[in-house]
């Protein structure tokens, strides 16, 4: 394992900005982590985790050395007629790992292929689509403490997750550098076709006793055909998170603007897609500065062209202002912003 120095993080992310931080080294095995951490303290460097760039935005120079996760590797920890039990690698690639597992006949991920990024950092937001998220099926997560090495493992409860929220973005906030999660799959089919959107693309393939296979290739279709890539056009997937009001709250804002969709939660509150409100507010398909908001998608913001992350961000301030002005709801930015800004 080698320690860069002055590295450019513009192939590391999928906004494609073009951020320099001060050092960078690729961990590919978990021995290698203590002399990262190390490093960093000499250097009197903040330590700043990286899967595959697909949540973040670089705002400016990264000062801070970058420990980017690499690890790999599937052990099977459990195998019953039921259930297996599974740690998987910090650094192996989600989407990969949700085909792999299909293939073994372990199930429950399939709703979420597709998904970009690391295993390791589908904890960090409680990854969620199609009516799945991650947390009905971690067991447990392994890190090290970044302060001194210490070695810590979480419980799923003691995750804390919540709607694309857990520890990792509050109490242990850029504090550990994830090494494994334990996963526990089902041995037993359960499709889960609670999502509507989902449902109707089933129905139209056909399929009206879906596999999980057939969960699986619909989610990838409907992804594929809805999402902008980011190869094509660098993004970071939803910039903000839905906002979720409670029932009164969400009345209120039903009956000014009768169209706009709402989805109740088991614990009585309300989510509402901010692509609807962005929509409304006429931001689908604007330009300036080298980014804007996608054509067909208006919670995806793109890089068209800009080097650095402060014209995304000043267009993502502009944009939660005038939805706060409209409908009095605050938007919470999803991706995590990394230099000058808030490192
Ligand atoms: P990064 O962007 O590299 O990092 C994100 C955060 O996690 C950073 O704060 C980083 O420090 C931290 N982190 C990463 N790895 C570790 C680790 N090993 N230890 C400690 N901290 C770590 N998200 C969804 O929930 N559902 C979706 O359907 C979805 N669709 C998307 C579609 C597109 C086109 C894109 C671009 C993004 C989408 N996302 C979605 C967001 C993104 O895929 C997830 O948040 C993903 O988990 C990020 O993984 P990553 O490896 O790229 O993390
Ligand atoms: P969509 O189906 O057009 O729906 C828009 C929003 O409404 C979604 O965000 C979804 O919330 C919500 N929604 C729709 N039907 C719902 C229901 N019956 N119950 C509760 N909530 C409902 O969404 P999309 O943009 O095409 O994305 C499809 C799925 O992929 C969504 O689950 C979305 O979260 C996920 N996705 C996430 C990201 C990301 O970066 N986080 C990027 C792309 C796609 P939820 O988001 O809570 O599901």
């Amino acid at each position: 394992m080698q320690i860069h120095t002055d590295v450019s993080l513009r192939g590391l992310n999928t906004l494609g900005l073009n951020a320099k931080c001060s050092a960078f080294a690729r961990v590919e095995s978990d021995a290698e982590i203590p002399a990262v951490l190390a490093e960093s303290r000499a250097r009197s460097l903040p330590l700043i985790v990286l899967g595959e760039g697909s949540n973040v935005v670089l705002a400016g120079p990264v000062k801070a050395l970058v420990l980017q996760q690499a690890s790999k590797g599937i052990e099977l920890l459990e195998d019953t007629p039921q259930s297996v039990l599974l740690r998987v690698s910090a650094g192996e690639n989600w989407h990969q790992f949700v085909g792999y597992c299909l293939q073994q006949g372990y199930y429950g991920l399939e709703n979420l292929a597709l998904i970009p990024g690391t295993v390791g950092a589908a904890p960090i937001q409680n990854i969620g689509a199609y009516g799945a998220e991650l947390a009905s099926f971690v067991s447990a997560v392994h890190a090290h403490h970044i302060e001194d090495c210490s070695m810590l493992t979480l419980s799923g409860t003691e995750c804390e997750f919540g709607y694309r929220d857990s520890v990792f973005k509050h109490r242990l906030r850029d504090r550990v550098v994830i090494t494994a999660v334990d996963l526990r799959l089902s041995r037993v089919a359960q499709p889960n076709t609670c999502y509507p959107a989902l449902q109707a693309a089933l129905n139209e393939r056909g399929c009206t006793a879906p596999e999980p296979r057939d969960i699986y290739e619909t989610v990838i279709a409907v992804r594929t055909e809805k999402l902008p890539n980011p190869d094509i056009e660098p993004n970071a997937g939803s910039f903000f998170k839905n906002p979720v009001l409670d029932e009164e709250g969400a009345k209120v804002l039903v009956s000014r603007f009768p169209g706009l969709p709402c989805y109740p939660q088991p614990d009585g509150s309300v989510k509402l897609p901010a692509a609807w409100l962005i929509d409304y507010c006429g931001w689908k398909g604007y330009r300036e500065q080298g980014v804007g908001v996608h054509d067909q998608h208006a919670l995806v913001l793109i890089n068209c062209g800009s080097e650095d992350g402060s014209p995304l961000l000043a267009l993502a301030e502009k944009i939660a202002a005038t939805v706060l002005e409209t409908f009095g709801v605050d938007l919470e930015m999803e991706p995590r912003v990394y230099g000058c800004v808030d490192d």
